[in-house]
């Protein structure tokens, strides 16, 4: 059966164009029913790490490990990396939740907070002095906006002694994040990587380790999904409790994929058809660009300002069997959110530009 609807939304999103060869692999090889203590299930982690490696520039001292969801890692990494303080950058509704997780853990969750559609730079960044972990939010996938790498790598060259969490949930794995200088991200599938949803990735660096060794020795860093027993199965191609196998497997396929083609081929391919919708929004009528900054602007979740109530354009979409999201949160009536992620093929694109054209 060929997909009747292309999904624009945030996540869940579109699948992967080969999801369905990569699924029906996963269901004639019986994958459904190995043992996770078995070498053929070594065999599936080790080549979705080696991929993921590859794909995002992971050095081979980093752990790559999986968990539930994206949301789970938060509170992992908050966990297995603070005492007492954390420090948030806020900025939409995605920051401001990993920032709860931080004050329900207990957590003196510092913050600084922009208005929904601004972005941060650097330069105007105070850390407080006793911070032990600074979050970011790579692409804050409420309000569109994105925090460019190398603010975040500045952040880390100016903490030295601070550890740096990057959430790159619905971008990865387009950002260029310098996985030797920062200390931790983790992302999702069901966003950028274009499969079902159920699945998260949590990398972390050795900075990361120490602290959780330390940290167990006199308080607790919870009992489900603790960093030192995470970290050493995972270094041979194991898990602490019965994974999310065929999303492992899944993703294995996604990345080694995204590999033949070539991840700078896949950037470049994101930044043209992000700029070709910047462009058109920004000339048509009733439509405007919800981020003012152009290079605070997400390439891969595109939020446009709409005069006529969303629910109005979304519906005349959704007609033509292209299902666009709505705004986040307060925004929801009077924003539409486009996903760019490389599932949304370039004639996708075109196609949803084309309806754009018809619907007015
Ligand atoms: C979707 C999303 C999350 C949460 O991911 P789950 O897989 O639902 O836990 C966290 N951060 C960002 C930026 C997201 O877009």
């Amino acid at each position: 059966m060929s997909r009747q609807k292309a999904f624009f939304t945030a996540g869940p999103a579109e699948l992967y164009p080969k999801f369905e060869e990569f699924a029906k692999e996963f269901i004639d090889l019986q994958l459904g029913s190995i043992s996770h203590r078995s070498q053929q299930f070594k065999n599936i982690y080790q080549h979705t790490d080696e991929q993921l490696r590859e794909l995002l520039n992971i050095p081979a001292e980093n752990a790559i490990m999986f968990a539930g969801t994206a949301s789970e890692i938060w509170e992992r990494i908050i966990l297995n990396c603070t005492e007492m303080e954390t420090f948030h950058l806020v900025n939409g509704s995605f920051s401001k939740k990993f920032r709860q997780y931080s004050q329900e853990l207990e957590r003196h969750a510092h913050v600084f907070e922009k208005p929904m559609g601004e972005g941060f730079s650097y330069s105007e960044i105070n850390v407080p002095e006793f911070a032990e972990l600074l979050c970011t939010t790579q692409n804050e996938t409420s309000t569109g906006v994105q925090t460019r790498e190398g603010d975040i790598h500045k952040l880390k060259r100016g903490n030295q002694s601070k550890l740096v969490a990057v959430d790159m949930v619905s971008s990865a794995p387009i950002p260029e994040l310098d996985f030797s200088l920062i200390d931790t991200a983790f992302f999702s599938v069901q966003k950028s990587f274009g499969l079902p949803a159920g699945l998260g990735v949590w990398i972390a660096n050795e900075a990361c380790l120490e602290r959780a060794n330390e940290l167990s020795t006199r308080r607790s860093i919870g009992a489900h999904g603790r960093l030192p027993e995470l970290w050493k199965q995972s270094k041979e191609y194991q898990t602490p409790a019965t994974p999310n196998v065929m999303g492992i497997y899944l993703l294995g396929k996604v990345a080694e994929d995204m590999n033949k083609r070539g991840i700078s081929e896949l950037r470049k391919e994101t930044d043209q058809k992000a700029r070709k919708l910047y462009n058109y929004f920004d000339q048509k009528e009733g439509y405007s660009i919800a981020v003012e900054k152009p290079e605070h602007r997400s390439r891969t979740v595109v939020v446009i300002d709409t005069e006529k109530p969303s629910s109005e354009i979304i519906n005349a979409l959704k007609e033509k069997n292209l299902i666009v999201g709505a705004g986040y949160g307060p925004k929801k009536s009077s924003q539409i959110r486009i996903s760019n992620f490389i599932a949304n093929t370039p004639e996708m694109m075109e196609r949803l530009i084309e309806a754009f054209d018809e619907i007015g």
